[in-house]
């Protein structure tokens, strides 16, 4: 091994499955808890009719409604996030429906990353570390800065070395762990972030825009050995941490099976990015992957697929009442295996 390198268990793509628990308002409104975890590994829907036709689903790890997010992150995630800090680039992305408990756990997931990620340069004395902070919006195939908003749709560029590369797009190197939750709160909404145009906005819009755009925190890890231990052996990879546009943007049919008319419903970005999984996880690695399709895929490119990293954790709410979207889900995460 490499001297500096974090031992971490090597599978390219991990699939895991949390199930939030009822929300105060399904249980006002009687729902019903839609399907049983029989261990950590398996789902099952409750519906017979469903059990009949294939409702049994298996995964790396199936977490249960009242298992921490820390407990998310050290099965689903870590492993992941912290090969990036060996020069291998790394994606944690969290799929499911709106409202079934993304972004609850890429906040967490985010948080514990960077105590691990600290905590481990703490113990690497031998090896000089440089963060660099950035952080983007893909809303309608238009990136934007979370950094700075105001300074419009920013375009994407081909690097001939680094890939697509988004023009303009701020990078902040990051002083220490708490400068880096700093920066992570500025991209969630914090105080001094909410612009008073965003505040106009109103919170219905805002959970409409929340369902439709992507966001992506990426943090570049750069190390080197230190000159005196005789060896320049240097690191250099890319942790993205990708709260995804609500699956139902991945999906032609409503709840009740009605069509709906693409383009104003189907999101390019989450369609092509299924895409890209159910082919890299086909083991189709060399045929054409259609990462130039959509704007998240480019832009991911890089940290999707050849010797990188991903960890996809699935959300689904528990309820009767959404069963659908979560067989899409589960259906989805089954294909990323
Ligand atoms: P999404 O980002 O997928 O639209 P959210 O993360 O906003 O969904 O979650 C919807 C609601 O459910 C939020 O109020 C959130 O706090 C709550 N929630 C989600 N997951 C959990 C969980 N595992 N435990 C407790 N509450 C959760
Ligand atoms: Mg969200």
């Amino acid at each position: 091994c490499t001297p500096g390198c974090p031992k971490v268990r090597e599978e390219n793509i991990l699939v895991t499955v949390r199930m939030r628990p009822l929300s105060s308002k399904e249980i006002a409104s009687y729902d019903l808890v839609a399907w049983d975890i029989t261990d950590h590994t398996t789902i099952v829907s409750k519906n017979l009719y469903h059990e009949r036709h294939g409702g049994s689903y298996t995964f790396d790890k199936v977490f249960y409604p009242t298992c921490p997010t820390r407990k998310v992150y050290e099965e689903g995630a870590r492993d992941v996030a912290l090969s990036a800090l060996g020069g291998i680039n790394a994606t944690i992305f969290a799929y499911g429906q709106t409202s079934s408990g993304k972004t609850f756990t890429m906040r967490g997931v985010a948080e514990d990353a960077v105590e691990d990620i600290y905590k481990y340069i703490k113990i690497t004395p031998e090896r000089e570390f440089l963060l660099k902070f950035s952080a983007l919006e893909i809303y309608n195939e238009t990136v934007v800065d979370l950094l700075n908003r105001e300074s419009g749709p920013l375009r994407l560029l081909d690097d001939p070395e680094r890939g697509t590369v988004v023009d303009k797009l701020i990078e902040e190197v990051v002083k220490d762990d708490q400068h880096l939750r700093h920066l992570i709160s500025i991209c969630e909404g914090g105080p001094d972030y909410i612009g008073a145009a965003q505040r106009q906005i109103g919170e219905t819009s805002l959970n409409d825009r929340s369902s439709r755009s992507h966001q992506i925190i990426r943090l570049t890890i750069e190390s080197s050995l230190r000159e005196d231990s005789g060896c320049v052996k240097s690191f250099l990879a890319s942790l993205n941490l990708v709260d995804l546009a609500g699956s139902e943007r991945a999906t032609q049919a409503n709840t009740d099976g009605t069509r709906l008319k693409e383009g104003s419903h189907i999101n390019r970005s989450l369609l092509t990015l299924t895409t890209v999984i159910r082919k890299l996880s086909s083991g189709k690695r060399s045929g054409h992957i259609p990462y130039r399709d959509s704007k998240l895929t480019r832009i991911l490119q890089t940290s999707l697929g050849g010797n990188a990293r991903t960890a996809i954790i699935c959300t689904i709410s528990p309820a009767l009442s959404h069963v659908e979207q979560s067989r899409n889900t589960l259906s989805f995460a089954t294909s990323a295996k």
